[in-house]
């Protein structure tokens, strides 16, 4: 329980910051509460409204609230938003410019980071499986962390101002740009950075091969079978080029496509 659930509204209408997370009976913030700058609502699990009329709010957690389908778009003063794993989460409104840090990893229905919120220094899209890209616009980050999102397939170039980017296990992904600082992208096997040290990668193609011979054909067809293996194999371009080429097939001896072919 908290305020919101125990008080009269007309009790709470001068605070400036107001805490309710964790509550488990808040189902909506009064829209009376206009004076907030600062709100923590985070892991509410009956929360389904933030109303559109705390315009004056800077900061807002919603974080982990399985009810919350939307962020209102007039909340225009945001610096900061913490809105990650709210799984009916089913946009980040494009009038929130003023964003200085955005948290929204974990969120399956976010199919897209807004190209407006160029203030942004700090972003968490993380395990956003619908999410296709990361806009060039956003020349002002610092901080990126796009791991495990499956349909990425390049941080862009412009982001010039990129310390560390967190990348790993985003199996599509096949460009980041060569100026961040700290580059973590453990698990990504078709970056260039990552192709020169191909033989290195021989282990895990064996390894996934004793897979296949054992039965475990799922694994197998998930990793080996991607556009993006048989691109990176078959690119003119690939470091290694026919030697490495042959040396997979080397390796890989008995293992022919008409045989991938009998896992489906
Ligand atoms: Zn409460």
């Amino acid at each position: 329980m908290c305020r919101i659930c125990t008080e009269p509204v007309a009790d709470l209408l001068d605070l400036t910051e107001f805490n309710c997370h964790c509550c488990p009976d808040v189902v909506a913030i009064p829209p009376e509460l206009v004076n907030l700058r600062v709100l923590w609502c985070y892991n509410c699990p009956q929360l389904v409204f933030i109303p559109d009329t705390l315009v004056n709010l800077v900061r807002l957690d919603c974080t982990l609230c399985p009810l919350l389908a939307s962020i209102p778009s007039t909340l225009v003063n945001l610096t900061r938003l913490g809105c990650s794993r709210c799984p009916l989460l089913a946009s980040i409104p494009d009038a929130l410019v003023r964003l200085i840090k955005l948290d929204c990893h974990g969120c399956p229905l976010v199919a897209s980071i807004p190209g407006t919120l160029v203030q942004l220094d700090n972003l968490s899209c993380s395990a956003c499986p619908l999410l296709v890209s990361i806009p060039p616009t956003l020349v002002r980050l610092a901080i990126l962390d796009c791991a495990h999102c499956p349909l990425i397939t390049s941080i862009p170039s412009t982001l010039v101002h990129l310390d560390a980017v967190y990348c790993g296990f985003c199996p599509l992904l096949t460009s980041v740009p060569n100026h961040a600082v700290e580059l973590f992208c453990y698990g990504c096997p078709w970056l260039p950075q990552n192709h020169a040290a191909f033989p290195a990668h021989l282990p895990s193609l064996l390894r996934l091969q004793r897979w296949f011979r054992h039965g475990k054909k799922q694994v197998f067809k998930r990793v080996v079978r991607t556009r993006a293996f048989i691109e990176f194999i078959y690119d003119p371009a690939q470091i290694g080029g026919k030697a490495v080429k042959r040396q997979l097939e080397a390796e890989l001896g008995a293992m022919r496509p008409e045989k991938m072919q009998k896992t489906d």
